[in-house]
């Protein structure tokens, strides 16, 4: 048997931290779309478990039981090889690993194997959501999911190419009880009124990121400069940001700027849904 999955690079859109359990884990209250960028694995199934990590930003990426891919079909009980071609830079707020792992769980689930109840949360927060790869608010630690119906949202993502250790974020994160996201996630006509309502929540990990990362700053400033930007927030836990557009010929124009004055930082043109 051999089969192909799309692992999309997950956006948090919105990321209020809302209270933390007593077990540590944070309260999240997010809006989570994906892009139509991510990496991509190849499956042939066989004896054992092995793993290659090939592509833009395979290095420091593990090709042992470290990696989530690998943890997945573990859990699953899938066996065979895993080629898996990184797209997206890792640690960088755009769930890599959790895609790639929600990407192996779907494979092996649309092959026809069982997947134990509860598998995906365990694997990470990020990873229920990424297995749905649709648009959702994300409750909870990350197990209560409920569908959101929004436009396409044209972007521009960017990485300075420095990797934010998430735990240090949270742990300097001054206030672990904000506001929820509103009540009530209105229908939206276009990116324009959108972006609109989205400038009105946030990503609590905004502050300690650009705090502890300079260069986050340096981005949001650099994107809230590009010509018709409607919004700019960082994704996740930092470090990669995304701004968002009218159309795709501003997105593409916006990265053209960035990527004239920035040559060093990962910049990519994306559609987000
Ligand atoms: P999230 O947005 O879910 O918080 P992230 O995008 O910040 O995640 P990842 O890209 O998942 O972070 O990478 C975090 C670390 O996890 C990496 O530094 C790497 O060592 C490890 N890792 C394990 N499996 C993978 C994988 N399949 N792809 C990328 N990194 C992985």
């Amino acid at each position: 048997m051999k089969a192909k999955a799309f692992a999309p690079a997950k956006i948090n859109l919105t990321l209020h931290v809302t209270g933390q359990r007593v077990d540590g884990y944070h309260l999240l209250d997010s809006l989570v779309v994906f892009a139509d960028l991510g990496d991509t694995l190849h499956f042939t199934a066989g004896e054992a478990l092995s793993i290659s990590v090939t592509g833009e930003h395979a290095a420091g990426v593990p090709s042992d039981s470290r990696n989530l891919v690998w943890k997945a079909a573990e859990a699953a009980g899938w066996t065979g090889h895993i080629d898996l071609n990184k797209v997206l830079p890792h640690g960088g707020g755009i769930g890599g690993g959790s895609s790639d792992a929600a990407a192996t769980l779907r494979m092996i689930e649309d092959e026809g194997g069982a997947i134990p109840p509860g598998t995906a949360l365990r694997l990470g927060a990020d990873v229920p959501v990424c297995t749905s790869a649709s648009p959702n608010r994300m409750r909870g630690i990350g197990e209560r999911l409920d569908p959101v119906t929004l436009p396409h949202l044209p972007a521009l993502l960017v990485n300075p190419g420095v990797e934010v250790p998430t735990p240090a974020i949270f742990a300097a994160l001054q206030c672990r009880e904000n506001p929820p996201m509103a009540e009530e996630i209105p229908v939206f006509e276009a990116p324009q009124d959108c972006a609109e309502w989205l400038g009105k929540q946030r990503n609590d990990l905004e502050s300690p990121a650009t705090s502890l990362a300079p260069d986050v700053a340096q981005v949001l400033d650099a994107l809230k400069d590009t010509k018709k930007t409607l919004l700019s927030r960082m994704s996740g836990s930092g470090s990669t940001c995304f701004a968002l557009y009218p159309t795709m010929k501003a997105a593409h124009f916006a990265a053209y700027e960035i990527g004239a004055a920035h040559p060093d930082w990962w910049c990519r043109a994306v559609q987000l849904n």
